[in-house]
């Protein structure tokens, strides 16, 4: 197995020693101690305070995917219909999971490079009667954000639940969950908050609750388990205490650095990057700078090379980047600065070798 000196992969991202020590601890069992239940609490209190919610928070373990479907699954009753709102890989696929479940989809797609038309999808919400409308805050294959606001004023307006992917957002930049009307959000610990996969992080609004209620899914991935979770001292499945201390050192890192602070630092850090990279003739996939996450920057890989042969070179001298998946396999790879990445030297140290390959 390889370990790359500088690894700027957006997500998994690396994990920090100060993280990762958590794992060093022998902990009792999470289904019995009373500690357990307490770490939970605090972690959803964090959790709140990062993602702008009162609402309720929700943490399962299992890597972020597992939410995803399990959203769908909890918060939809058979004949429901559901508008997925599209600009790239992760939006498409919560169509394609929607429709796998046999549920009736509408998908309102755009190009990867631009951001979803908030009137389009108005347009379709009166039109469709959706149950839910989904979106994708930070679309990490093409390192774009999208707005927030519009999309949630559009399901409150049809009355439809606004489920949202901010797994590569959540932590890096403010996803705000009340001001933009989010029902169900959805966040995974292996992105901004700098840990391994198996951390998943969900708010649920009181609306979002009703429905999970109503449609009472049973299944692994099931939310209605976990509705008084902590208070109910009762869990589906033995939970991942490591994990969830682990949580609790990133948010308390988090917070003691200062969100704001945190915050910043990702905006930094991807100016840097993308000054960098246009310095050197690398060309920016989004077409327009002001759409793109501070988390990831995404860039169409140099004319004169395969993604094959660049990626080869860059891990031939210690820096591993991300290539890319789907119609953007092969043509478009990223750099991620989100969470333990989000470090001007380190990306000015992985864009240092960039530069030198492509000078070869
Ligand atoms: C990483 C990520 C997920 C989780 O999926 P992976 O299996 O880790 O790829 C979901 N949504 C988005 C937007 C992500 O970036």
């Amino acid at each position: 197995m390889k370990e790359y000196p500088i690894g700027l992969v957006p997500g998994p991202v690396s994990v920090p020693k100060k993280y990762a020590q958590a794992w060093l601890m022998n902990f009792g069992s999470s289904d019995l101690e009373v500690d357990f239940f307490d770490l939970y609490a605090k972690n959803q209190i964090l959790t709140q305070k990062l993602l702008g919610t009162r609402k309720s928070v929700v943490i399962t373990s299992g890597e972020a995917m597992s939410i995803l479907w399990g959203s769908v699954k909890s918060a939809l009753a058979s004949g429901d219909r559901l508008l997925a709102v599209a600009s790239g890989l992760f939006g498409e696929g919560f169509a394609d999971m929607a429709r796998a479940l046999g549920f009736e989809v509408e998908a309102i797609t755009a190009e990867y490079d631009s951001l979803p038309d908030p009137q389009r999808v108005r347009e379709a919400a009166l039109r469709f009667h959706p149950r839910a409308i989904t979106a994708v805050h930070c679309e990490t294959p093409s390192g774009t954000l999208t707005p927030l606001k519009d999309l949630g004023e559009i399901a409150l307006e049809v009355d439809a639940l606004f489920l949202v992917d901010f797994v590569s957002s959540g932590g890096g930049v403010p996803v705000n969950v009340d001001a933009n009307h989010i029902d169900i959000g959805l966040l995974g610990s292996q992105k901004a908050l700098s840990l391994p996969p198996p951390l998943s992080i969900s708010t649920v609004s009181a609306r979002a609750w009703d429905a999970v209620k109503k449609v009472n899914y049973a299944g692994y991935d099931a939310y209605l388990p976990w509705i008084d979770v902590p208070k109910k001292t009762y869990m589906p499945y033995t939970h991942d205490w490591h994990g969830m201390m682990a949580l609790n050192l990133s948010l308390s890192a988090i917070m003691e650095e200062g969100m704001d602070n945190v915050f910043a630092r990702h905006s930094r850090t991807a100016a840097l990057c993308r000054k960098l990279a246009r310095e050197m003739g690398l060309q920016l996939f989004p077409v327009d700078e002001t759409i793109c996450s501070a988390t990831v920057s995404a860039f169409y890989v140099p004319e004169s090379w395969t993604w094959e042969a660049f990626d080869a070179a860059l891990r031939a001298r210690g820096l591993v980047l991300g290539g890319n998946y789907g119609r953007l396999a092969g043509r478009v790879f990223r750099v991620g600065h989100m969470g333990s990445q989000a470090d001007e030297t380190l990306v000015s140290r992985g864009m240092e070798i960039v530069r030198d390959v492509l000078k070869k």
